[in-house]
């Protein structure tokens, strides 16, 4: 049997020398800083234990309360949405565009008009960097100031991706970035709320570790979380940060492969930038069959190379079908249920070997 080629691995790039001696234990904030560092710009970050629970922490801070509406992407994973129940709030979901596959700017603006007319203004957006892509984040930016409505993006996925040069996660009022398992970079779980100043940054510090009063003994006048990263998770986290433009090389690499493997199959297409403002990390490598145009389908690719044990997944289901959001209002295009039952993801672990792509591109060659 040869060995399982997994659809994403971070974990097993990892090597690790935890250090703690001379009792150093300012490894959180010294993340916090290579974080600021990285993403270049004036933004503060916060280590948190979670992506979600940045999400959490952005909603709070966003004042979102019990039965306002946040305006969600649809198509991402369930994680995007959920803090925005744990406030007791309405998510709202608005399908995609085809270029990046992320929230369509049009039909946000047309959903906040409708909402409004509703007298529903929503609270917040919450707009997701799928699969290492960055957002059309200048015109939802743009929308966002015009109706003044906050903006969180969910760049878990896009570590490193940049939109004009500039960095996913830092357009926006809030950022958040994820380094659990399957991330680009991982630090075994964490995450990171990335915001305006020092003194938002401190509010969330505080709020994350359970909202402690100034006083000798513990005190609390408003109700807290324990959502702060932990030491060994931080030390992890720096450590990754030198290999993370590595990483990023390597999943590039992996898409540049699959684009010459699907070059001259009519009806494939891989996912790639839209034009050169757009900078992806890409996290993942996705192709789109065309049933109309290929045979085999989508689903009997994903078996064929599953039978090679070669993992692969379709994209996500958008949320506005998922069960547990079926009475959930949206506002609907068609893009990413088109998306979702066309497309899939292809193998893309930063340690993917020369062996591996052999072996992908046979069951791709022989299929196709
Ligand atoms: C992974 C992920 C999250 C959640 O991050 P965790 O650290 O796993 O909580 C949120 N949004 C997207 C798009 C993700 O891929």
């Amino acid at each position: 049997m040869l060995p399982k080629i997994p659809l994403s691995s971070s974990e097993d790039c990892i090597d690790i020398k935890l250090d703690f001696s001379n009792h150093n234990l300012n490894y959180i904030s010294n993340f916090e800083k290579d974080l600021e560092k990285y993403l270049n710009s004036n933004k503060k970050v916060v280590a948190l234990n979670s992506g979600t629970s940045a999400i959490h922490m952005a909603l709070i801070l966003a004042n979102v309360k019990r039965g306002d509406e946040v305006l969600c992407q649809s198509f991402t994973f369930s994680a995007s949405a959920n803090p925005i129940v744990y406030q007791g709030a309405n998510p709202v979901f608005i399908d995609s565009e085809p270029e990046t596959w992320n929230m369509c700017p049009n039909l946000l603006e047309d959903a906040i008009k409708d909402r409004i007319l509703n007298k529903k203004k929503p609270k917040a957006i919450i707009v997701v960097h799928l699969y290492g892509m960055p957002a059309k984040i200048d015109e939802i930016y743009r929308i966002a100031k015009k109706y003044e409505i906050i903006l969180i993006e969910d760049a878990a996925e896009t570590l490193g991706s940049t939109y004009m040069g500039q960095k996913c996660g830092t357009f926006g009022d809030f950022g958040i970035l994820s380094f659990n398992t399957n991330k680009i970079i991982t630090a075994f779980g964490g995450g990171a709320l990335v915001c305006k100043s020092e003194d938002v940054k401190n509010e969330a510090i505080y709020l994350a570790t359970q909202a402690k009063d100034d006083a000798p003994h513990y005190q609390h006048s408003e109700v807290g979380y324990n959502y702060r990263m932990s030491n060994v998770v931080a030390q992890i986290g720096r450590g990754q940060m030198k290999v993370l433009n590595d990483r990023i090389l390597s999943r590039r690499k992996n898409n540049k492969f699959y684009q010459k493997l699907f070059k001259n199959i009519e009806g494939a297409r891989i996912f790639i930038e839209p034009n050169a403002d757009f900078f992806s990390n890409h996290w993942l490598s996705c192709v789109i069959i065309d049933k109309e145009k290929l045979k085999p389908t989508r689903e009997e690719l994903r078996i064929a190379l599953l039978e090679e044990g070669i993992e692969s997944r379709p994209l996500w289901k958008p949320l506005h079908l998922q069960p547990v959001f079926k009475n959930t209002f949206y506002y609907n295009n068609n893009i990413s249920e088109k998306l979702f039952l066309n497309g899939l993801c292809l193998p893309s672990g930063s340690n993917l070997s020369n062996k591996d792509r052999d072996r992908i591109a046979e069951v791709i060659n022989r299929l196709l």
